[in-house]
């Protein structure tokens, strides 16, 4: 089949299925292009939570389909690629967990969408990495546990001195590719460029940023800026729609190394056979879903 076939078929099978395709930013350009919701893993849960379709197909990695199952577990919600798995994710474990809690036993814990269903299901809240430091700052409680990314609970602790967080040794394997000296490379090219950093990277590369935003952020910043040049410090993928959409603008990745493997899984073909075959259906037991739903929705009453 030819690339055109591909996307009438899975725009039929669309209309057959009564299904909607939600995209995440760092997902190949042609997956992009099939979107009827591109955007961060909070714009996502949203409108995994609100949409009227009977299947979500998520392009995406696992734990992102894992939350629009945990918000419509009503709804068939499918991966194509049954391989797309988040290491970020894997980072933190139920007994790990449990030994934090057992030893800071007056701590709120916080987790970030980037984990397992299991793992929200035994939070107080979740965060994306749009609304983390709001998330925080609205506990009561002054002692935090934030799993499982160690950045963006560093960055959260950098913006609120009130409350003390404890870190968990996470981190996100394409982002800690971008280093401080890629940064001031593409500086010493741009002088004129605006830096922009997602804040899953390392503090060093966080310090030296114009901005500190979520993707979702990024796609608002570069539409609402004069600014014609940014340096881009997050996954290369989201330099296809940052380019489509300011055409007048300049984007520079700040390393060719921020790919994510995981992201790169899903192509029209999956996502086709997805829509054929139904698969890969997302299935959380119903006590985990009803857990891990009440720190989602605690998390999307904020912002
Ligand atoms: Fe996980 Fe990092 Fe890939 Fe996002 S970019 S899916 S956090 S490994």
């Amino acid at each position: 089949m030819t690339k055109d076939e591909i996307v009438e078929e899975i725009k039929r099978l669309k209309k057959k299925r009564n299904a909607v395709i939600l995209v995440h930013n760092y997902q190949i350009p042609e997956v992009q292009d099939i979107a009827d919701f591109l955007g961060d893993s909070l714009d996502l849960s949203r409108k995994a939570a609100t949409t009227k379709a009977d299947v979500i197909v998520f392009c995406g990695v696992n734990f992102m389909a894992e939350t629009a199952k945990i918000l419509s577990p009503e709804k068939t919600v499918l991966l194509p690629s049954e391989f797309a798995g988040c290491p970020l994710a894997d980072m933190i474990t139920l007994d790990k967990l449990n030994r934090l809690k057992k030893q800071y036993p007056s701590a709120a814990v916080v987790t970030y969408v980037n984990s397992t269903a299991i793992i929200k299901a035994n939070s107080d809240i979740c965060c994306t990495s749009a609304n983390a430091v709001d998330v925080v700052q609205s506990l009561q409680q002054n002692e935090v546990i934030f799993v499982p990314d160690r950045n963006l609970g560093h960055y959260v602790s950098t913006q609120l001195n009130s409350k003390r967080i404890i870190l968990n040794n996470g981190y996100c394997p394409t982002h800690i590719w971008i280093t401080k000296d890629d940064i001031l490379n593409m500086k010493s090219f741009h002088p004129e460029a605006k830096v922009i950093v997602h804040p899953e990277c390392n503090p060093e590369v966080v310090e030296i940023a114009d901005e500190v935003l979520s993707t979702g952020g990024m796609v608002r910043f570069a539409k609402n800026t004069d600014v014609k040049e940014i340096i881009v410090a997050t996954e290369m993928g989201i330099i296809y729609r940052l380019k489509k959409e300011n055409p007048k603008k300049e984007f520079y990745p700040a390393s060719p190394k921020a790919v994510c493997s995981n992201m790169k899984l899903t192509n029209l073909e999956n996502v086709m056979w997805s829509l054929q075959e139904l698969k890969y259906e997302i299935e959380i037991p119903k006590e985990i879903i009803e857990k891990a739903k009440i720190s989602l929705e605690k998390m999307i009453k904020i912002l």
